[in-house]
């Protein structure tokens, strides 16, 4: 799965600035690489909840290119994150996240609790609960 953070760094670090002669800790290079790596651990384990991830990377990175490089950026964050997103649908349902945590549907059931059943990868509800991700749909393009 990090195979998509570090094509997003390998493409963006010969643009990325100098480190100021004052700062401590992490270097530029380190620091974009570590968020590339949040982004993408976010995707493969909570990519139902994590709305806007172009524009998540892209905030968290961007401070350290040039102006000059901002377009180009958002591009490869846009273009790696949904490569990475497609690559995750597309998944068989195996009932664990690449990390081996255990999915659930997103559903509450009638009587309250969570809905138990294994999601598909490209909504996170169970075939039962297919109905919910449709009105959801609905919900996002009104
Ligand atoms: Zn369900």
């Amino acid at each position: 799965m990090y195979r998509f953070s570090r094509a997003i760094y390998r493409e963006l670090e010969s643009e990325i600035l100098e480190d100021h002669p004052l700062q401590s800790g992490a270097t530029n290079h380190e620091r974009v690489l570590r968020a590339c790596e949040a982004a993408i651990h976010r995707l493969a384990t909570d990519m139902h909840y994590f709305a806007r991830p172009t524009k998540t990377l892209f905030n968290d990175i961007r401070i350290y290119f040039p102006m000059s490089s901002q377009r180009r950026v958002y591009c490869v964050v846009d273009r790696y994150l949904k490569l990475a997103r497609e690559f995750l649908i597309n998944q068989p349902a195996t009932g664990f996240d690449l990390e081996g945590n255990r999915l659930e549907c997103r559903a509450t059931t009638r009587r309250g609790t969570a809905c138990q059943r294994v999601p598909l990868p490209h909504n996170g509800y169970c075939p039962s609960h297919q109905h919910l991700a449709e009105t959801e749909e609905v919900l996002a393009a009104a």
